[in-house]
Parts: structure tokens; C-alpha cells; sequence
């Protein structure tokens, strides 16, 4: 029997039951498959694997002397970009919608995993395989939520699709990388997006009710380069909250476990990532990581204004003060907020560097929460790179 039929025999768990990682599952969707036999050396909570899946998915290690690779992983280039015209109701300006139309409609992919929500609640996840650019442009704006993205990948191998792109998270992606194999295709695309302090749908909703004035006309959100959190409203109306501000006694709990002891914000496993945390305010940020994601790149360039990537400041003081707070919780009163947020911007870390300020502050407080409350895991759960950049900082004992 060859290991493609083996895996077949294996039983999905059912909706709510307990998963192989208990408390640190993230709801890849891995375990809601067949491909829940390979949950040992898949799931990115069991078996961290990115140092050796990099290597195998991008033909090389990641250089860690090289502080750009070390911080952002194997890449070719980096880039700012920005749809020249662009996508009305997406989470930035659609790059990751617009990529992966240009996809299907030349006949690169049969289909995309992506993620659209429920009919009810704009908030809830409901991955799908795209076959039209109409059913990509349903899945367009994060869910900002745990998603069982890898929960059709049983009906990838049914469907006898050969050929796919999917759009995921670091966790996700890393499980998908494991069984890629696995998975009965002749190419597989990967088009990734950072991510960090992802919540359960219950958790996004006590978020949403500390920190914003109108809960429920939030349609999206996002933490942003000026050291606010800036939603959008119904009305079309933007609402910033500085993050110097956010009740963090009250919100300390709400990030899922698995995102408190995640060190993928990057991922590293994905062809091309298309985040913004590097890129100047109202810019994508682009990571082309191999030649897969170069040629994904080409497809959409001419929709593209691009420029290249700056890094101004020194987020290292900034980095080192933040660390007490993460650890205790701290608020700072909203008007003192304000006006820190106000210097950080004019005088603050730009660029790759706000990008690496990010980086550097939830590795130091993820490291921590790891050490507390999985000391065990600690040495094989961190990956080499997370170590090095932790070990930057004084962290408390
Ligand atoms: P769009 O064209 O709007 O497409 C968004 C795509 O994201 C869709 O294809 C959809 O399938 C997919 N998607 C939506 N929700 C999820 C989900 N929960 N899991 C997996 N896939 C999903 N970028 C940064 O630079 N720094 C960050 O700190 C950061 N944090 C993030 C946190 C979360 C939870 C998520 C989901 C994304 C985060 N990003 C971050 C990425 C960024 O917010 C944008 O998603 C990215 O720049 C793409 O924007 P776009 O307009 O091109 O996407
Ligand atoms: Fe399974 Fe994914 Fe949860 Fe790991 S994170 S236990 S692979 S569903
Ligand atoms: Fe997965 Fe990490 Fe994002 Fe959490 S923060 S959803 S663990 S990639």
C-alpha cells in the first residue's frame, strides 16, 4: 500500500473535540482531514520544523548572519508596492486576491484555498477552493480569527486537481508544507501573508468590545505602522485607537496560546509573502522567497507601483521598554498613549526597522510565555533565528 492510500484510513476529528496539540492548537484544519495521520511531524506546535522545511521548500537555509534573512527569512527580493488600482473592500489594496486571479485565469492553478466567511458573521472563517476570480474576491479582507484553512484538503485529492495555489498563516503553511508530498499534486503554489496575535472568534469579539467605540460596525482592522490600531466601519468611517492605549490587563488573555508561542510572523515556508509591516504607511510589503514566488510575482507587476524597501531609527530602546510591559500588562492612561504615540511616529522605527521593532517585540513576549508556561518545549519549540533575535534583549527572569 503506498503511503498516498494509508493516510485515507485515517479519521478526521470531529468539530470541537480535543486536538493532538491540545491548548496550543491554532485550527489549521489539518486535523479536520484524513492527513491528521501525519499530526506528529506536521502540526507546528508538536514538531517545529521551520529550519529544515526552509530548507527543502527554498533549496537553502536561511543565512542567519545576514540581519535581512534573519529577521525575514530566505528571500530573493524585497520590495513596497501597491495595486494601482485597488481592490475595493480589500484588507490593504488586494495584491494576495489580485495574484491569485491572475492565477486561475491564465490556467496556472485548477483552484485556490482561501478563506471567505459565513453568511451570518463577517467574522467567521469558512475556508473554500476558488474556481472563479468572483469566489477569490469573496474571500478578499483578513478574517482576523483562527481559520481552519487545511479543512478542504481532503477535497483536494478528491477533486483530482493537480495543480494549486493556497493562501495561508505561518502555522498553516508549515503544516501544509509536510504533507505536501502527500497531497497527489504536480505543482503547489504558496502565497503567504505575516500574522501575529490571532484570536478565537469569541476572543475577537471581547477585543473588539474593549477597544472600539462601535463593536459591532467594525469591518475590519489592522495595527499599523503609526503605532495605532485602525479600524474601518461600515460607514466607510476610520476609527484609530494608539496601541500604548490598549487595556492589556483586560486583554492579556485573548490571544489564542498557539499565537503567544508562534514564531512564524514571517512565514517562512510560503513562496511569496504579502504583508505591510515593512512597507511605508498605506504600502504592501513584498517578500519574494524563491522562483516559484518570483514568477507569482511577474503575473500581477504591471498592476504594481513598487518601490524600494527603507529602514529608518532604532527600535532597540523601544524593543527593550516595551518588554516589562508585555510582561506585566501594563496601560499606560490614553492621553499619555497618544503622546507617545505621536513621538514614536515622528522619531520612531520606519520601514524594515518597525518591521523588525514588531518582530523583535512578540518574539521576547512569546519566548516568555513559552518559558512559563511550556518550559519543557522551549529548546526544540523556538527556532534558531527566534533565539537569536530574543537574545538581543534583558529579558525578565
Ligand atoms: P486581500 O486581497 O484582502 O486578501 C486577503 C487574503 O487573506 C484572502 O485571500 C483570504 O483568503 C486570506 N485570509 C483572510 N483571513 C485569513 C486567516 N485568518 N487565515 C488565513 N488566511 C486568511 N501583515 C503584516 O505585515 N503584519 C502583521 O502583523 C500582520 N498581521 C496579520 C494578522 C492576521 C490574523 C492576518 C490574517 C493577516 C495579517 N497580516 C499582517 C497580513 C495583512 O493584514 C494582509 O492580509 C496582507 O497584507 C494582504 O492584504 P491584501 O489587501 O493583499 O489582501
Ligand atoms: Fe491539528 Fe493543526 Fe491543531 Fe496542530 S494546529 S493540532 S495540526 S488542527
Ligand atoms: Fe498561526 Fe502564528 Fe498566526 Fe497564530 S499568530 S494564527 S499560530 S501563524
Amino acid at each position: 500500500m503506498t503511503s498516498i492510500e494509508s493516510h485515507k484510513k485515517a479519521k478526521a476529528l470531529k468539530p470541537g473535540s480535543v486536538r493532538p496539540a491540545k491548548e496550543l492548537c491554532s485550527e489549521c484544519g489539518l486535523c479536520d482531514t484524513y492527513y491528521i495521520h501525519y499530526v506528529k511531524e506536521a502540526c507546528a506546535f508538536i514538531t517545529q520544523r521551520i529550519d529544515e522545511l526552509e530548507t527543502t521548500t527554498h533549496n537553502r537555509p536561511r543565512n542567519l548572519e545576514d540581519e535581512n534573512e534573519l529577521y525575514f527569512g530566505v528571500h530573493q527580493e524585497m520590495m513596497s508596492a501597491r495595486k494601482q488600482e485597488p481592490i475595493e473592500g480589500a484588507q490593504w489594496t488586494g495584491i494576495v486576491s489580485s495574484i491569485a486571479i491572475e492565477m486561475l485565469n491564465r490556467g496556472l492553478v485548477e483552484g485556490v484555498v482561501c478563506v471567505q466567511n459565513s453568511k451570518e458573521d463577517r467574522f467567521q472563517p469558512m475556508p473554500i477552493i476558488a474556481r472563479t476570480p468572483e469566489e477569490i474576491l469573496a474571500a478578499k479582507v483578513n478574517k482576523p480569527t483562527l481559520s481552519p484553512n487545511l479543512s478542504v484538503l481532503e477535497q483536494i485529492e478528491k477533486s483530482g486537481m493537480k495543480r494549486l495555489l493556497v493562501i495561508g498563516v505561518g502555522c498553516q503553511i508549515q503544516a501544509l508544507r509536510a504533507v505536501e508530498k502527500k497531497l497527489g499534486l504536480e505543482k503547489l503554489y504558496v502565497l503567504g501573508t505575516p500574522c501575529v496575535d490571532n484570536v478565537t472568534r469569541a476572543g475577537l469579539q471581547k477585543f473588539l468590545e474593549t477597544t472600539s467605540r462601535s463593536p459591532q460596525t467594525v469591518v475590519s482592522y489592522e495595527f499599523m505602522q503609526d503605532f495605532r490600531v485602525h479600524f474601518k466601519h461600515q460607514d466607510g468611517s476610520e476609527e484609530t485607537v494608539p496601541f500604548f492605549g490598549l487595556k492589556t490587563n483586560v486583554l492579556k488573555d485573548i490571544f489564542a496560546p498557539s499565537c503567544m508561542s508562534c514564531f512564524d510572523y514571517v512565514n517562512s515556508l510560503a513562496d511569496i509573502v504579502v504583508g505591510y509591516m515593512g512597507a511605508p504607511y498605506k504600502w504592501q510589503w513584498i517578500v519574494v522567497r524563491n522562483d516559484t514566488g518570483k514568477e507569482m510575482l511577474e503575473l500581477v507587476k504591471d498592476q504594481l507601483d513598487t518601490q524600494p524597501v527603507i529602514s529608518q531609527g532604532n527600535r532597540k530602546p523601544a524593543v527593550q521598554q516595551s518588554i516589562p510591559a508585555y510582561d506585566q500588562a501594563v496601560t499606560l492612561p490614553i492621553w499619555a498613549a497618544k503622546l507617545m504615540g505621536v513621538v514614536i511616529d515622528k522619531i520612531g522605527p520606519k520601514g524594515l526597522e518597525y518591521a523588525r521593532f514588531s518582530i523583535d517585540s512578540h518574539f521576547a513576549r512569546n519566548y516568555l510565555y513559552v518559558k512559563r508556561n511550556h518550559g519543557e518545549k522551549l529548546a526544540a519549540h523556538v527556532p534558531e533565528f527566534a533565539k537569536r533575535i530574543v537574545g538581543q534583549y534583558k529579558l525578565p527572569k
